[in-house]
């Protein structure tokens, strides 16, 4: 029994040796990436759910290594965060998808992710300035998506952080709304201009009335505060139509368009409503 301890033992350090310099080639492959533009930007549209015309788009980083290996930013994201890369990564996506906007030749809103770690550690209302300067977007074609991890940790001050934000003109959405444990009390520190209402409960949503009344509550919730619900993971048109039915504002999903490098002429032949 003492031998096969031993050799237990061995085998999760040996396991945890490895998981470790997995890691660091990776972190290290995510320099890289940056440094030789393995990264670009996808586009997914999103629209009014009432009359389907174009809201705008949120931008969603790829990565594609030299290899053609896809890499889907749920896995390289925490990484990022972790190792202090999301800081340049985060500014690097900000400023590509402000200067692609610009120039566009439809004025649509782009909804840009936000870190909570960028929240956190960089002066991002100076930056986001910087940012609109540079590329001559207009603040209010700027949305920023953040989830409520960023305001955990240090309420008061994420706060003041989006005040500053917002006082640039930029707007501010909750992201992955309903997945968190304070999502409603976060709803009260800080008046969102959107609620994204997370995908999880549109893919519920055939499942029963369970699902379905969760989704009528956040709706109410919505309205009651004057605050506009996007509804993430619209897949089918039976979801649509439900939310139609329960006057959500905007909805997302590859039923209405997949994430996409989207050019500035089909930006143009997708200036028409979508139904
Ligand atoms: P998210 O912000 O919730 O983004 C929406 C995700 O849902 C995207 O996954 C999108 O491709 C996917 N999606 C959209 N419509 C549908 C649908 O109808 N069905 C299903 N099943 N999925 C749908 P993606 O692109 O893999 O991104 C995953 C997450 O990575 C994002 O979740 C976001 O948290 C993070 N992320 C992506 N880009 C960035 C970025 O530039 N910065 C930061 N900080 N995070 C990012
Ligand atoms: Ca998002
Ligand atoms: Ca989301
Ligand atoms: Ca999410």
């Amino acid at each position: 029994a003492k031998a096969s301890l031993t050799t237990d033992v061995c085998f999760y350090e040996e396991a945890m040796d490895e998981a470790v310099r997995n890691r660091r080639r990776m972190v290290q492959q995510l320099r890289e990436a940056l440094d030789q533009d393995q990264f670009s930007l996808n586009w997914q549209v999103q629209a009014s759910v009432e009359t389907g015309e174009i809201t705008g788009y949120e931008v969603l980083l790829r990565w594609i290594r030299p290899d053609g290996a896809f890499i889907s930013p749920a896995d390289f994201i925490p990484l990022a965060e972790e190792s202090g890369l999301i800081l340049p990564i985060g500014e690097w996506v900000l400023r590509k998808a402000c200067a692609e906007a610009a120039g566009w030749a439809a004025p649509h809103k782009i909804a840009v992710n936000l870190s909570p770690v960028q929240l956190g550690h960089v002066d991002l209302p100076r930056l986001v300035h910087q940012i609109l300067l540079e590329t001559g977007l207009a603040p209010t074609r700027l949305e920023l998506e953040i989830t409520e991890t960023a305001m955990i940790s240090d309420m008061e001050r994420t706060t003041h952080i989006l005040r500053q934000l917002k006082a640039l003109g930029v707007s501010i959405a909750m992201d992955d709304f309903g997945t968190g444990y304070s999502s409603l009390s976060t709803l009260r520190a800080f008046p969102f201009d959107k609620i994204k209402l997370d995908r999880s409960f549109m893919s519920e949503l055939d499942g029963g009335p369970q699902s379905s009344a969760i989704i009528r509550a956040v709706l109410a919730l919505g309205e009651s505060l004057a605050i506009p619900v996007l509804a993430e993971g619209v897949e089918t048109l039976e979801q649509l139509s439900f939310l139609r039915d329960q006057g959500c504002t905007e909805a997302q999903g590859y039923l209405l368009g997949r994430p996409k490098p989207v050019a500035d002429d089909l930006i143009q032949l997708e200036a028409r409503t979508l139904w």
